[in-house]
């Protein structure tokens, strides 16, 4: 069977032999040929022309009847436009199920450049961060969101941390900013109202705040007048160690309301680092001062080395808190006659202070959560020594408000290394 291309060659073969033949009659073979070459052209810029007119209109309506080459030209083209316009509207179906997911959305999002232009946002943004309309497209993102401190969180390229800031919009709705890095260095923002978990978390704040406050009046009272009883030594032996066991747990109770009321301010305040030089190296060996109660009577070999000359820039008593935790730790769960180090260093990359035992150590599937308040490894040993569960807690907040980070290496049976890292402009010569 014929094609239709060998068919329109097959119809300008038979054309010219029919010129050639009627010329051949009439002895005018050249003009003939001549005249069905302009038939021939004639016929081709007409096809030509109605191409043309078919693409003027962008191929909208239905392709012109042709046969032939031209009919399978049009036919291409016709084909090629209806597979184009199944894909515009795929496309167009993706990006309308795209603005409604993204409308509906309550976190609010924005699609910045590697320069921070703003490309896209949806419109939870218009309402949390006060992003205008489309107009705004390709501006600065710090032109509307221009709190320094979001702007310096931006530029230093680590979001591993969220940022919590109020809205630059609406000053009653808290946000939590995530940003992800994707493609060329583009960024997308994603904002999250948290102003009802903020308000949960600051009504616990105050619970643990006020409870811890009011239990310390009557664990006052109650631990004066077992105090006054045990003091006077006449009494019979099954009151007094039913009377030493009270004073035990009362004082272990002291000191959770301590550490909850400590845990409670860290918590409630900003995180300012005073202008203030501590002597760190002052402050360990105050604490190694009075560390009998907490060695229980076992009796460890300590080693002590400190960069006296070396202090840091924080808060006095929460630098205290947070090493004297530590170093009661290693105490409490060093058994007798094991060895604990104590060093205060300083390198290129900042101050390190450390606590080393080689008492129980600690199993590594509990690492990743021994900072979590109430978090004990195993309850019996935390009761017997009387620990809170709140003293890692403790140290973390401690060392997070003055820019530190702490580390624990430990392993079970054989011992722990805690340390508390600073960085080395929070150091001051002594
Ligand atoms: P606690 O007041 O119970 O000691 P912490 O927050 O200080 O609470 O410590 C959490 C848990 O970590 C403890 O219950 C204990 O099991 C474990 N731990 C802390 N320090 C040490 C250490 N030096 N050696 C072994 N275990 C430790």
């Amino acid at each position: 069977m014929l094609k239709p291309s060998q068919l329109s060659s097959t119809k300008y073969l038979l054309m010219i032999a029919a010129a050639l033949i009627f010329g051949w009659f009439l002895d005018l073979i050249a003009w003939s040929l001549v005249a069905a070459l302009i038939v021939w052209s004639t016929l081709q810029l007409h096809q030509l022309r109605r191409l043309k007119n078919w693409l003027a209109q962008e191929l909208k309506t239905d392709p012109p009847d042709a046969s032939g080459e031209w009919g399978e030209v049009f036919d291409s083209l016709y084909r090629i436009r209806r597979a184009r316009r199944q894909r515009e509207q795929n496309l167009q179906a993706t990006i309308d199920r795209f603005q409604q997911f993204s409308a509906a959305l309550k976190d609010a999002v924005v699609i910045v450049d590697k320069h921070n232009n703003m490309l896209w946002w949806n419109l939870a943004a218009q309402h949390l961060l006060g992003l205008k309309d489309r107009s705004d497209t390709g501006k600065p993102l710090f032109n509307m969101l221009r709190d320094p401190h979001f702007i310096r969180y931006c530029q230093r390229g680590n979001f591993a941390e969220p940022l919590l800031q109020t809205s630059p919009h609406n000053s009653a709705i808290e946000l939590q900013y995530l940003i992800t890095e994707f493609g060329d260095s583009e960024k997308l923002l994603v904002a999250r109202d948290i102003t009802d978990l903020i308000r949960l978390e600051q009504t616990r704040q105050d619970f643990v705040a006020n409870a811890s406050h009011e239990l310390r009046t009557p664990l006052t009272v109650i631990r004066g007048y077992l105090e006054t009883f045990l003091d006077q030594g006449n009494l019979p032996d099954s009151l007094y160690h039913a009377m030493l066991q009270m004073q035990q747990q009362s004082d272990r109770m002291q000191s959770l309301v301590e550490d909850l009321l400590l845990l409670s301010k860290l918590d409630s305040t900003e995180v300012v680092v005073d202008e203030a030089p501590v002597d760190a190296p002052g402050i360990i060996l105050s604490i190694l001062e009075s560390t009998e109660q907490a060695a229980q009577g076992k009796k460890h070999f300590i080693s002590v080395s400190l960069a006296d000359n070396i202090g840091l820039i924080g808060r006095e008593k929460e630098l205290h808190s947070a090493f004297s935790n530590l170093i009661y730790n290693a105490l409490r769960y060093t058994p007798t006659g094991g060895d604990i180090q104590i060093s205060w260093s300083c390198d290129t990359t900042g101050g390190c202070f450390s606590v080393t035992d080689n008492g129980l150590g600690i199993s590594s599937i509990h690492l990743d959560r021994i900072t979590e308040r109430f978090y004990r490894v195993d309850d019996d040993r935390s009761a017997n020594t009387g620990g809170s569960g709140l003293g890692l807690a403790i140290v973390k907040n401690v060392l997070h408000r003055h820019q530190g980070h702490l580390e624990i290496v430990s392993t079970l049976g054989k011992g722990s290394c805690f340390s508390c890292h600073f960085p080395l402009d929070t150091l001051v010569e002594l």
